[in-house]
């Protein structure tokens, strides 16, 4: 192959000419000190290479090599629990190598050569396999089973040997004989990492994914396989929302990729993360976690190249039918970088600086999620569900990345930093969060949860919408000026706000609420809303309101988060207390029953 030569250096941007062999989005090594590169610009022989490491020193007439491969991640056994940087090296094996400063041209492997798994195989010698069919299985964490698939890339054939018992990601563990020939199947596959891995078939967003916070399950639920964005103004609680998503929706694998915060964050990342507990089991929740970081010290290129990293690990995951949850963090770092390539490029710059591309890649990224049906034989069903952060700056929403992802979720979770310095906890908005994922779920709730949900649901959103307009005539002419009815609304919504949308995460039974919890909460709600207007509209005139608002009842009700799953019959006596006591307001107006 010929080598070529540097004509250009500007940054992270190399530019090379004799360059004629390579492809798109190969991978590249620049300079002696072979530092990892990838071509994402080809003119005739000259290609533009983004380099992911400092390319301080380097200068004109250095050699570039080819390598004929994309940039593609390593997949199999060793991936949970790794922490890896955007270019899927191995931080801690680099750390050991070469200490906290990552020096260039560090060549590692992704995945352990030296460690053994036990490889317990599934299929049998005269089996006939496809593509995605699993062929055995190692325990790769004591949460994750790692299915050793089939790669995509191969053709249909007969197994003809099969091992069992300890082997390295490189060892052969089957032989397949194809129509291409004899195959050597080991536990590792590789893939490139700006190509989505292909499935059967695409299935609709019809499950949500169960959070266990109310707000988002209840209000705004995102579906298996679905998108969300999350604005993050700083002291919002973008983190604590981030490892609720992470501790308790039910996603079997978290695929957490920090794309290089401010300053320290993403060190906050690496040492926060190993430090949480998988809530249903009590182990660290990295034991079905992997963790990719772009720490302050690597090269914003490397940012660019994360989230294709995170997602191609993700995809893998689901490919074995697990339910995989990607949290990004911040899709608007990444956008920076692409926004600092751009300009080394010298391309005719959008909005703000950010390429006219910005929106397309986004939306490739977001694309990649999706619930299907794996390859196989076996009818696997996956998920692959992407959360991504932006952190607009001054929380302006109205910037590029934000509307350019806007335009592509199907759920916005707007935090409001008034709401966190209200200590309204999760500090998300009811009036400016959506999503569109209601309608796909909503067959979803009714047969789940109870017929009455989706109702239920939209009765308290409509509460909290007309408390947003009272509030507005409350303000100008004070709260004198309310109907009775009115007010019950006020007290109504103030009880749905903060005895159902408030959630303390940090409380070791409202940090989590079944779905049958949350529907009995809102219909306790409700319940003393209606019972309660019955009596406002009887219209009497001597009704003490403020008797009315403070039942003791009222107080239980606000109690019930606090009312383990286990017990959660107790709330049964809370309806019959409801009832009484409100019957015996009515039974004081006069207005006794026969
Ligand atoms: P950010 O990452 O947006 O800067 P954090 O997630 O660190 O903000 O949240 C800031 C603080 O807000 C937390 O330390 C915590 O005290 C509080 N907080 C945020 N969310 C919750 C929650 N769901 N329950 C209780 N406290 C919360």
């Amino acid at each position: 192959m010929d080598v070529g030569r540097i004509i250009k250096v500007s940054g992270p941007l190399v530019v090379a000419d004799h360059m004629g062999d390579a492809r798109m989005y190969d991978m590249v090594r620049v300079s002696e000190a072979r530092l990892l590169g990838e071509i994402i610009e080809l003119h005739g022989d000259r290609a533009s290479i983004q380099v992911y490491e400092e390319t301080s020193g380097l200068g004109p007439g250095e050699p570039v090599y080819t390598t004929g491969d994309p940039l593609s991640v390593e997949l199999g056994p060793g991936l949970v629990e790794a922490i890896f940087d955007g270019v899927q090296r191995p931080l801690d094996v680099i750390r050991k190598q070469v200490g906290d400063y990552i020096t260039r041209g560090v060549e590692v492997n992704p995945l352990d050569r030296e460690r053994k798994w036990a490889f317990a195989p599934i299929v049998k010698e005269g089996d006939r396999v496809k593509p995605g069919d699993i062929i055995g299985t190692v325990q790769e964490t004591t949460l994750i089973e790692h299915r050793i698939m089939v790669p995509p890339t191969c053709l249909p054939g007969t197994i003809t040997e099969i091992n069992s018992g300890d082997a390295t990601v490189t060892d052969v563990v089957a032989r397949l004989e194809t129509a291409d020939g004899i195959i050597d199947l080991t536990m590792m596959q590789r893939w490139p990492i700006r190509k989505g891995r292909p499935y059967k078939e695409k299935l609709g967003p019809q499950i949500p994914m169960i959070t266990g916070q109310r707000i988002i399950d209840a209000f705004f639920p995102i579906a298996k396989g679905g998108t969300a964005c999350i604005p993050g103004p700083f002291g919002s609680g973008k983190t604590v929302t981030q490892h609720q998503l992470a501790k308790w929706a039910d996603a079997e694998i978290v695929v957490y990729i920090g794309c290089g915060e401010r300053g320290n964050e993403m060190t906050d990342v690496l040492l926060e993360f190993p430090e949480l507990k998988d809530p249903k089991t009590g182990e660290p929740l990295m034991k079905r976690t992997v963790l990719i970081a772009n720490t302050s010290n690597m090269p914003v290129a490397a940012r660019e190249a994360s989230i294709y990293t995170g997602i191609t690990i993700a995809e893998y995951f689901r490919d074995m039918g697990y339910s995989v949850a990607v949290m990004a963090d911040s899709t608007s770092r990444w956008a920076e970088a692409l926004r600092e390539m751009s300009g080394r490029l010298e391309e005719m710059p959008g909005e703000e600086g950010y390429p006219a591309y910005l929106g397309s890649r986004l939306a490739d990224f977001y694309e990649r999620s999706g619930r299907t049906i794996c390859l196989g034989s076996d009818h696997k069903e996956g998920a692959l569900t992407v959360v991504g952060a932006v952190s607009p700056p001054g929380g302006d929403l109205s910037e590029p990345v934000s509307q350019a992802t806007l335009r592509i979720v199907k759920v916005f979770w707007g935090l409001d930093a008034s709401l966190a310095y209200r200590r309204h906890f999760p500090a998300i908005n009811w009036l400016l969060s959506y999503s569109l994922y209601l309608d796909n779920v909503a067959d979803y709730f009714r047969e789940a949860v109870g017929a009455q949900w989706n109702q239920m649901r939209r009765e308290a959103m409509r509460l909290l919408q007309e408390e947003a307009e009272l509030e507005e005539i409350v303000r100008l002419v004070g709260v004198d000026a309310l109907s009775a009815r009115e007010r019950l609304i006020l007290e109504t919504a103030k009880s749905l706000r903060e005895d159902f949308l408030h959630q303390n995460a940090m409380h070791e039974v409202d940090t989590y609420s079944s779905l049958n919890k949350q529907f009995r909460m809102l219909e306790l709600i409700l319940s003393f809303h209606h019972q309660a207007g019955a009596l406002v509209e009887k219209g009497e005139l001597d009704l003490d309101l403020d008797r009315l608002f403070s039942l003791p009842v009222r107080d239980r009700i606000a109690r019930a988060r606090y009312v383990p799953e286990a017990d959660l019959k107790d709330l049964d006596s809370i309806e019959q207390d409801i009832k009484e006591q409100i019957a015996a307001i009515a039974g004081d107006g006069g207005e006794e029953d026969a």
